[in-house]
């Protein structure tokens, strides 16, 4: 019956993922994965996450019926003030439909299901971009154009490129763009770069569709972090946001994330949030419970915002402190070539511009486990494993 299947390949990230827990070695170093880890390379659970499961666990108001198929209503809310600022009167004329999905790719792929179904139209993706991107808008059937994004000549955004190709888009083609911290380049437009991009997206009638990944991680301010979408907003698009709490709260295996679709009406709001029903309900029926709960826990008590902001500080702050060792001790020990776009870029990666053949050696040879695109991520480096780091870069780019 099933002899007919060839093996699919394995994914990329999950890959290797696998071959760095399979290595024995002590000086194993894990830049493959963007999880965060402490400094002591461990996996971090936030306090206010324990401290609110240990809350869930106790309360006997709670049971384990179903949740409605958009997920729970304070937990929508609450995204919603995240998102798009508490005063935003948005929020109070009920044109944004939220619901709540299994993480960030739970929300693209019940977005781009709902796209495919009633939207159609080719999708713009940047090159580069997270690969499940791809692969989940190959599964649903949506043609995907690249539009060019980074430039490998300056390590940056190549605005001009991005602007020329939108120009000639078809009009009603869906735009997928990485809300901050771009992965995997590391690499943002500027505030002035996005109302260019918002231009070119009213002239040529594009439909917005933000990933939101990683809130909190490019310049350490949530607010400042989602300017893009707020900034869009502001200006009457009408678009869609795939939220994911994964990063942010730590929350992965939790599978917390939300899909957001801003309408032009009230009326019109009801009648896509029954659609999207729809979607939901004949993919997985309706969301789990405990992420949801943990996470509505946080945005709706004002105690327990701080001290989540607080712990996401110290986490964004280390993986900054950790662009700026990275580039110093590249740079103290003499290793060729420029690496300044280290400590430019932001978030969670960094596309370091070394080749497959250099990455397979850094794995091969040194216990180094990055993607073969080159990119490295930063939560994996440590004042500890950074020497071990550059020593190794220093073999490989000098071969
Ligand atoms: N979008 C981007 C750009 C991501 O990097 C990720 C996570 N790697 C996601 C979406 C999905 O996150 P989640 O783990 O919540 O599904």
């Amino acid at each position: 019956l099933f002899s007919h299947l060839t093996q699919a390949p394995s994914d990329a990230i999950f890959a290797i993922m696998n071959a760095y827990k399979a290595d024995t070695s002590e000086n194993k170093i894990d830049l493959g994965v963007g999880a965060y880890r402490t400094d002591e390379e461990k996996p971090y659970v936030f306090d206010v996450v324990k401290k609110i499961e240990q809350e869930i666990v106790n309360d006997p108001s709670l049971n384990k019926e179903y949740l409605e198929i958009e997920g729970l209503p304070e937990f929508n809310k609450g995204c919603q003030i995240l998102l798009f600022g508490k005063d935003n009167p948005l929020i109070t004329s009920g044109r944004i439909v939220t619901a709540q999905c299994l993480g960030g790719t739970g929300a693209l792929r019940v977005g781009f299901d709902f796209v495919k179904r009633h939207l159609q139209g080719d999708v713009y993706v940047s090159n580069p971009t997270w690969g499940n991107h791809n692969q989940i808008l190959d599964r649903v059937g949506l043609n995907q154009i690249n539009y060019p994004y980074y430039d490998p000549i300056t390590k940056g955004f190549n605005c001009k490129a991005t602007l020329d190709c939108l120009s000639q888009a078809k009009e009603g083609s869906i735009i997928l763009l990485h809300v901050c911290a771009h992965n995997p380049t590391g690499v943002d437009p500027t505030e002035d770069e996005w109302l260019q991009i918002a231009d070119v997206c009213k002239t040529r009638n594009l439909i917005p569709f933000f990933d939101c990944a990683y809130q909190g991680f490019a310049s350490g301010c949530l607010d400042k972090d989602v300017f893009a979408v707020r900034k869009f907003a502001e200006l009457g698009f009408q678009m869609i946001i795939a939220y994911s709490f994964s990063k942010n709260m730590g929350l992965y295996n939790e599978r917390v994330g939300a899909i957001h679709i801003l309408t032009s009406s009230q009326d019109i709001a009801t009648k896509v949030l029954s659609n999207l029903k729809m979607v939901i309900r004949t993919l997985y029926s309706c969301p789990p419970a405990i992420g949801g709960r943990i996470v509505s826990r946080i945005l709706c008590n004002d105690n327990y915002y701080q001290q989540w902001v607080q712990e996401l500080n110290v986490i964004t702050g280390r993986i900054i402190k950790m662009r700026s060792l990275l580039k110093n001790e590249l740079d103290n020990l003499n290793v060729q070539g420029n690496w300044d776009h280290i400590i430019k870029q932001t978030g969670f990666f960094t596309f370091t511009g070394l080749t497959p053949q250099q990455c397979d050696q850094l794995t091969q040879d040194h216990h180094v486990y990055l993607l073969r695109s080159g990119r490295m991520s930063m939560a994996g480096i440590t004042s500890k494993n950074v020497k071990q780091l550059v020593e190794a870069i220093k073999i490989v780019v000098q071969n």
